[in-house]
């Protein structure tokens, strides 16, 4: 084949203290991709890690010359590194993948299939008996899924990963996706186009430990289901409509008990519903708040990430690519 037809794979990958991990995938990426017909860039992410990974990015990037890093100024969060990558990549196809060695490289000549049978997104999902995912991630992980298939228009697959790959035409939309709260999984259902999922039994993480605690776990199940969808709000509508009817109905019991002389030892009564009331109207009022906050946010209209260096072009300090 024509080293000039060949076409280019550039493979993502958002890297937060996988110091140990990053020769062991570069390997494992070399090793499955050279023995393709395509030409094909790595592109590091190096998303504010405290320990070695941009060193170990950098001295790779001397060593192979398809290996690219980009340093982000801190520590941005996993989606905003992937859109930094996105950004910068010029394949004909992005696969964007973990650095961890939990996503096989091996399934990326399968998408590649489906990519050359005209598809132009393929995504992956973990498979349910997967002995690698720790239980608390399973727990928030179907807590994820159960919210928000019930709570925006979107359905996305239990496990849906991070590990997809996407035509050229597609990226070109993403990459006008200006959205402060970037939650690309959702994104990238919403988009359409032709896509198909294909189920993945993850590996173990090749070393370190996972990044995501149950507490952020959880913090971003929630972020990422309010910044798809405004369901809850109008939920908050159903709940206080629901709540008032209850308590028109509670009036006639307390008429009732009034004129029955019960009157006094209705304390407990009333205690309770004021306490009810008073929660769920900070209930209520903390879903709006959030909202606004992420009304906010998006108003400010700052970047999802800055970039602190790169080894990718760069023309009066602005990172290009040609
Ligand atoms: N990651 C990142 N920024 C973060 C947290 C994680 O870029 O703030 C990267 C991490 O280096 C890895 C991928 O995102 O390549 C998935 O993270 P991890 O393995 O910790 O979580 P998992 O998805 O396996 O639960
Ligand atoms: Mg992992």
């Amino acid at each position: 084949m024509n080293p000039l037809s060949k076409k280019k794979i550039s493979v993502i990958i958002p890297s937060h203290n996988e110091q140990n991990n990053i020769g062991f995938l570069i390997q494992a990426l070399n090793k499955t991709l050279t023995a393709t017909d395509y030409d094909f860039e790595l592109i590091f992410v190096d998303d504010g890690s405290s320990d070695n990974t941009l060193n170990e990015i950098k001295f790779n990037t001397a060593v192979y010359t398809n290996v690219f890093y980009i340093e982000l100024s801190k520590n941005f969060g996993k989606d905003n590194a992937l859109k930094a990558g996105i950004t910068m990549a010029t394949g004909d196809a992005i696969v964007t993948m973990d650095a961890d060695m939990q996503h096989p490289p091996n399934l990326i000549l399968k998408m590649l299939e489906y990519w050359e049978n005209g598809y132009d997104i393929v995504y992956t999902y973990r498979q349910n008996a997967n002995p690698h995912v720790k239980i608390h991630q399973k727990v928030t992980s179907n807590l994820f899924y159960k919210g928000i298939n019930m709570l925006s228009d979107i359905k996305l697959e239990n496990g849906t990963a991070d590990f997809r790959l996407m035509d050229e035409k597609v990226v070109k939309q993403l990459k006008l996706i200006d959205e402060y709260e970037l939650f690309l999984r959702g994104i990238i259902k919403w988009a359409g186009f032709k896509q198909i999922g294909i189920p993945y039994t993850p590996s173990k993480r090749h070393t370190g430990e996972v990044s995501y605690s149950f507490a952020k776990l959880l913090m971003l199940a929630v972020r990422s289901i309010m910044a798809f969808s405004a369901r809850p709000l109008y939920l908050m509508t159903t709940i206080g409509i629901s709540v008032s009817l209850l308590a028109i109905l509670y009036i006639p019991y307390v008429l009732i008990s009034y004129a029955a002389g019960y009157a006094v030892s209705g304390w407990a009564s009333i205690i309770a519903t004021i306490a009810f009331f008073g929660g769920l109207q900070l209930l209520v009022l903390s879903i709006i708040g959030i909202y606004v906050a992420k009304i906010f946010m998006q108003s400010k209209g700052r970047p999802n990430y800055l970039i602190r260096s790169s080894n990718l072009l760069t023309v009066n300090n602005d990172l290009v690519r040609v």
